[in-house]
C-alpha cells in the first residue's frame, strides 16, 4: 500500500542533513589520500570525465537544487540562476574545455646557458585539497572551485556551510552519485568537524568565508604547514562622480545590493555621493526600489531572506543604532527574517553601519565634497574586495582607481567581474589573498614543477664549477654566467650619479690623437 502524503511530490527528494561523524574525519582524508596515490587523477581524459559530470550533477538536479536554495535562503529560481548556477556550471565547462592546454607542461624561455638541459615546468596536482565554503552562495563557491581542483588532478574534500542545511544535504547526496566517491568527498558538519579537519594537513586549503573564522582557519593551517588561499569580506565602498546617469547608477548599484538580499561578498557596501547630487541619488534609489518591487520586497517572489535568526539580530542592530536617517524602507520582520531594502542618508564615519561588513540590504550613503575625499574616506580603511566607481568621466575612474587599493575595480556596474571568465576573483590584504575561478583556480591547486635534464656532454662547458677553484676556473665562470647588467640610464630619468671625468679623458685623448694623425697626414704629403 502506497502510504506517502496526497500532496508529497514524487521522485527524489532532498535527504535531512546529518553531520560527518568527527571521528570519520581523518579516516576520510586518509581514503582520498589513498585514491590520490592510486594515480588515476593523472589522466586529464578522466578528469574530463568527472568534470563533465560535476556539470550535469547541476543540470540534471536544477529542480532540487532551486527547492535546497529557496529553502535555505529563500531565493527565487531566476536569481539562483543568474547568481550561481550558471556561473557553476560553466566554470566545469570551461575547465572542461580547457584542461588539455592548461595542464601542458611549459618550457621555461630560451637561455644560451641552460637550453640544453630542457627546462620545463610540469604541471602537477598538489594532493589532496580542502574547500570550505560560505553560506551565501552555497554552490558557486563549493562546486565552482572544485572544477578547479578536479582539472589540476587533485582529491578532494568539500565542507559546505551547515547554515544551508538544505543545500550542503542534498550536495552530500550527489556527489558519489556523479563522481568518484573515493577522490571526491563532502564533510558535512559546524564548528566542531571544522574543527577536526582543520588539525589535519592538506596540500592545499581554500577557505571562503568571514575575516573571524578566515584567522582560524590560518592560525589552524600554520600548525600543519597547509598552504591557504583565503577569500575574505569586507566593506566595498561606491564612488559616485556627480556627471553620472543618476537613474541607470541606482538601478546597478542597487542590484548589487538587494541580490541575495544584500548577502554577498562583492555587494556594494556604501556609497560616497557628492553633496550637490546627494537629494538626487536619494530620489533615484527611491524610484528604482519601487521598479524592481512594485508590491513591496516583503511580498515579492524576488527577494532572498536573511539566512539565520542570528544574521537577522545583527543587521537589524546596526540598523537600530544608526544614527543616519531612513529615506527608504527600513521595515523587518523577525519570523520570517525579511529584512526591506533600506537607503540610510547623513551616515557618518563612526556609525553603527561603518564598523563591519553590513551583508545585508541597507546602503548607507555617506556625503562628501568630492571624490579626493572620498578617496581619503577609502584609503583610512582595510582594503576593500571590490570598489565601485560610477562615472562618464574616464580621467575620473582613472584617478579613483589610480589612488585607492582593492580586490577589483568596477566602473558603472557591480558583481558582474565575478563571473566575467578571464578575470581572477580575490581580495587583497584583509579582504584575502589568492585567486580563483577558470584558470586561476586551476593554478590555485597545481604546483609548478621545476624540472631539467642535463645531458652529459655539458660537462666540456660547467666543469669550471667542481672543486678545487682556481683563477683559470674563475674567469671561466664569470665569462660564462656573469649577469650583463643593462646600461646605468636604461631605465630612463636619472639613474645614479653620472661619471663626466673619464668620458672627458677619453674625449680629449681621441681628438688629440685625430688632430695628430691629420697633422702626421699633412706633413708627408708630396
Ligand atoms: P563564516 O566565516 O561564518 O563560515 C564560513 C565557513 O567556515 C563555514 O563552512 C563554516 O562552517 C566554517 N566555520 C564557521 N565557524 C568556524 C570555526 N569557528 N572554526 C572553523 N570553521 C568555522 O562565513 P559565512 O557567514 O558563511 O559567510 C559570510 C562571509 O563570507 C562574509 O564575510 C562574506 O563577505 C564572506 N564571503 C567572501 C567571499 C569571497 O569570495 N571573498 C565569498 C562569499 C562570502
Amino acid at each position: 500500500m502506497d502510504d506517502s502524503h496526497p500532496d508529497e511530490q514524487p521522485g527524489p527528494k532532498i535527504p535531512p542533513f546529518t553531520s560527518t561523524p568527527v571521528d570519520q574525519i581523518p579516516v576520510i582524508r586518509t581514503g582520498l589520500k589513498n585514491a590520490f596515490r592510486t594515480g588515476r587523477t593523472k589522466s586529464v581524459q578522466f578528469r574530463k570525465q568527472q568534470l563533465l559530470s560535476l556539470a550535469y550533477l547541476v543540470k540534471d538536479n536544477l529542480a532540487l537544487f532551486h527547492q535546497a536554495l529557496a529553502s535555505d535562503l529563500g531565493r527565487s529560481e531566476t536569481e539562483s540562476i543568474v547568481i550561481e548556477i550558471n556561473g557553476t556550471i560553466s566554470e566545469a565547462v570551461s575547465a572542461f574545455h580547457n584542461v588539455a592546454k592548461w595542464s601542458k607542461p611549459e618550457r621555461a624561455p630560451w637561455s644560451f646557458n641552460f637550453f640544453a638541459m630542457k627546462p620545463t615546468i610540469r604541471k602537477e596536482p598538489k594532493g589532496v585539497v580542502l574547500i570550505i565554503s560560505p553560506f551565501n552562495y552555497p554552490m558557486w563557491l563549493l562546486l565552482g572551485p572544485l572544477a578547479g581542483a578536479i582539472a589540476a588532478g587533485n582529491a578532494c574534500a568539500l565542507k559546505p556551510s551547515e547554515m544551508t542545511p538544505a543545500f550542503s544535504a542534498l550536495v552530500a547526496d550527489l556527489l558519489p552519485k556523479y563522481l568518484d566517491p573515493e577522490l571526491y568527498t563532502v564533510i558535512n558538519g559546524a564548528i566542531p568537524e571544522t574543527t577536526k579537519v582543520l588539525e589535519l594537513q592538506w596540500d592545499h586549503i581554500l577557505y571562503t568565508g568571514g575575516s573571524r573564522v578566515g584567522s582560524i582557519v590560518l592560525t589552524a593551517a600554520a600548525k600543519t604547514l597547509s598552504p591557504v588561499t583565503t577569500e575574505l569580506g569586507g566593506k566595498s565602498p561606491v564612488v559616485i562622480d556627480p556627471d553620472c546617469d543618476l537613474k541607470l547608477t541606482a538601478r546597478r548599484l542597487l542590484w548589487g545590493k538587494v541580490a541575495n538580499a544584500g548577502q554577498t561578498c562583492v555587494a556594494p557596501d556604501y556609497a560616497l555621493v557628492p553633496k550637490k547630487i546627494a537629494d538626487q541619488f536619494i530620489q533615484a534609489c527611491k524610484e528604482v526600489l519601487k521598479d524592481f518591487y512594485p508590491e513591496g520586497a516583503e511580498s515579492s517572489d524576488s527577494y532572498s531572506r536573511i539566512i539565520s535568526p542570528s544574521h537577522f539580530a545583527r543587521i537589524k542592530t546596526l540598523l537600530d543604532r544608526t544614527e543616519g536617517k531612513i529615506a527608504c524602507g527600513g521595515s523587518t520582520n523577525s519570523e520570517t527574517k525579511f529584512i526591506e531594502p533600506t537607503i540610510v542618508t547623513g551616515v557618518k564615519a563612526h556609525d553603527s553601519l561603518m564598523g563591519e561588513e553590513i551583508f545585508g540590504p541597507i546602503l548607507p550613503v555617506i556625503e562628501v565634497e568630492n571624490e579626493d575625499e572620498a578617496i581619503e574616506f577609502i584609503n583610512a580603511r582595510d582594503y576593500p574586495l571590490a570598489l565601485y566607481v560610477f562615472s562618464p568621466n574616464s580621467s575620473f575612474k582613472e584617478k579613483v582607481a589610480e589612488n585607492t587599493q582593492s580586490g577589483a575595480v568596477v566602473m558603472n556596474d557591480t558583481l558582474l567581474h565575478s563571473v566575467v571568465e578571464g578575470l581572477p576573483f580575490g581580495g587583497i590584504g584583509p579582504s584575502g589573498s589568492g585567486y580563483h575561478t577558470g584558470k586561476f583556480s586551476f593554478d590555485m591547486f597545481t604546483h609548478l614543477r621545476s624540472t631539467l635534464d642535463n645531458p652529459s656532454f655539458t660537462e666540456r662547458l660547467l666543469w669550471s664549477r667542481y672543486p678545487p677553484y682556481d683563477e683559470k676556473k674563475r674567469k671561466s665562470f664569470v665569462s660564462l654566467s656573469f649577469p650583463t647588467l643593462p646600461s646605468r640610464t636604461a631605465a630612463g630619468g636619472h639613474a645614479g650619479p653620472k661619471r663626466w671625468g673619464p668620458l672627458l679623458v677619453a674625449g680629449v685623448v681621441v681628438t688629440s690623437s685625430l688632430a695628430l694623425l691629420i697633422g702626421r697626414w699633412r706633413l708627408n704629403r708630396p
